[in-house]
């Protein structure tokens, strides 16, 4: 971190003395430049890395005070102290709007300009160390962005950032997988304030926390989920108040997946781990998953006794001491350690199923069960047709998509904003962003690829195109017998009226509809 000095006196012996007289070394500065008139000068600080400019005010062919407002102008990092004879006001006055560091009248004494130089120096140093830092900082930053949500990356990406100290194959590091439950209230809120909030109350949580290993990363992996960078050890102890102190400040419940210490070469491969666990795994209360304590249990296909349940709520009209059997169900589930998230998913699945079809016994409509009476007014109705009948014939087909996000350290991935792939690959679309946005961030690019992939009704899947097809169609016709039945009920839009429209064809259907009532 040298330090560069510009003398600029048109009194050459005043330039002489300064230059021999000072002891530079001992004060920090290690190049002194120097210059006898305003032209030289700006040569200089054209040229070289000047960072403190020490000058005159009043020379013949120009004042300080005007190369100090050319510098200003250019935004070169320079500071400046003026040595002058005069002590005009408006000179200081001027001197002090264009932020110079000090204001000397001659004579100055080297000791005393000894004193103010090397303050300056320090100062320099110190402001150099922070951004130095905070440079540092980011380029990790983005190191682990990509390293850890790109699928792949080039070879020597990664080699570059071993060589410059920011990726250490060997350095053991421990990754946490952390994912929030935003409730109703919750889901309207920007989902950029709670990436602020989960960033910056984890920085400041583990600054002062001693007993975790140190805080490497926040990266966020989607809306509702971070991936966090430790040292070795990881959150160790504080793991339970780090979790309360983010749940009281996101007012959300919290899950985190633990991971085990490993080399920073074999984290890509414990992020897919991770990610495996937090599909498979259902945290206990204390909202906790730890790698080193879970093991893929073989869960066994047990069934709940839906249709007795049923006919118990048919039989004594209440459903009380059935929901007490449900829960009892689960409570045995969980000791036995028979509780995965694909149990769960499919446990909800069949309740629902049973929950409808005790209605339809029952000649109950949801309207009715709600308010206490039948609702007689129009009702859109915009669901997948199928399900409103609990699928009673069968999934009416759709293809479905699974979006896969990839960044990339480079400026572009294909120069265009979408490239659709019709045979040649698995997937069908490719959509780079930043050219539909026209970002000009040159540091990276976002892509994502649709796979395409039959829709099986499974939770988090999105029916998105109707298979039309004559069978398919047959089927449908048979769901829409069931809801022409139904008086002042209207199908409207792709999934009630299994149909693909365009965004505009829908409003105007949406519109005429909504005329015609
Ligand atoms: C992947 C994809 C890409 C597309 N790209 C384009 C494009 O580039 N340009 C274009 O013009 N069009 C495009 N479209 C089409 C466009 O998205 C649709 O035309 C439009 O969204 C259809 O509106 P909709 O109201 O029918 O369905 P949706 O927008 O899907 O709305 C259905 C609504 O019904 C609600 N719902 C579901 N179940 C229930 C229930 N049981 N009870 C109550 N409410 C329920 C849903 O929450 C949703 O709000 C695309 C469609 C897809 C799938």
């Amino acid at each position: 971190m040298s330090i560069c000095i510009l003398i600029v006196d048109d009194d050459r012996l005043v330039v002489e003395k300064l230059a021999k007289g000072i002891g530079w070394e001992r004060i920090g500065i290690e190049s002194v430049l120097t210059a006898n008139n305003v032209r030289q000068a700006m040569k200089i600080l054209e040229e070289a890395p000047v960072d403190i400019l020490l000058s005159d005010i009043e020379m013949p062919q120009g004042s300080g005070l005007e190369l100090l407002e050319w510098v200003r102008g250019r935004d070169l990092p320079v500071e400046c102290v003026f040595l002058s004879s005069y002590a005009y006001f408006a000179y200081a006055q001027k001197a002090i709007n264009l932020k110079s560091s000090n204001y000397l009248l001659k004579p100055v004494s080297n000791s005393e300009m000894e004193e103010v130089l090397a303050a300056l120096v320090k100062d320099i140093r110190g402001r150099r160390q922070v951004l130095e830092k905070e440079d540092r900082k980011e380029k990790r930053h983005l190191f682990w962005k990509t390293y850890l949500l790109q699928e792949t990356w080039n070879g020597a990406w990664l080699e570059r950032a071993r060589q410059e100290g920011i990726y250490k194959p060997e350095r053991r590091v421990c990754l946490h997988l952390l994912r929030i439950f935003p409730g109703v209230e919750q889901k309207t809120r920007d989902v950029t304030l709670n990436h602020f909030i989960v960033r910056n109350v984890t920085e400041e949580f583990f600054e002062r926390e001693e007993s975790a290993g140190r805080l490497e990363a926040v990266v966020r992996r989607c809306d509702s989920e971070w991936f966090l960078i430790f040292e070795a050890g990881g959150m160790g102890e504080s793991v339970s108040a780090y979790r309360q102190c983010l749940e009281r400040t996101l007012s959300m419940r919290i899950c985190i997946y633990i991971g085990r210490d490993c080399p920073e070469a074999e984290l890509h491969e414990r992020r897919k781990y991770l990610e495996w666990i937090e599909q498979e795994a259902v945290p206990g209360d204390d909202g906790l998953v730890r790698e080193s304590e879970w093991v893929k249990k073989d869960v066994k296909a047990l069934t709940a006794p839906w249709k007795e349940w049923e006919q118990e709520m048919v039989d004594v009209d209440t459903v009380r001491e059935v929901e007490k059997k449900v829960l009892a169900f689960i409570r045995r589930l969980w000791e036995d350690h028979q509780v995965t998230v694909s149990v769960l998913e499919r446990f909800r699945k069949e309740m629902m199923q049973m929950i409808y079809r005790y209605f339809d016994r029952q000649d109950l409509l949801i309207a009715r069960v709600f308010d206490g009476r039948e609702f007689d007014g129009d009702v859109i109705y915009t669901g997948a047709l199928d399900e409103l009948f609990g699928c009673r014939y069968g999934r009416l087909p759709y293809r479905s998509l699974d979006f896969r996000f990839e960044h990339y350290a480079q400026p572009s991935y294909q120069g265009h904003s979408v490239v659709n792939y019709t045979v040649s690959e698995d997937f069908t679309r490719i959509t780079e962003f930043k050219f539909l946005t026209g970002q000009r961030d040159t540091d990276g690019t976002t892509i994502v690829k649709e796979y395409p992939f039959a829709y099986t009704g499974a939770e988090g899947e999105i029916p998105y195109y109707a298979i039309l097809n004559e069978e398919n169609m047959a089927l449908y016709g048979k769901y829409r017998a069931l809801a022409d039945g139904i008086k002042r009920f209207h199908l409207l839009g792709r999934l009630a009226e299994y149909k693909y429209y365009n965004m505009d064809a829908m409003a105007k259907k949406a519109m005429e509809l909504a005329e015609r009532l």
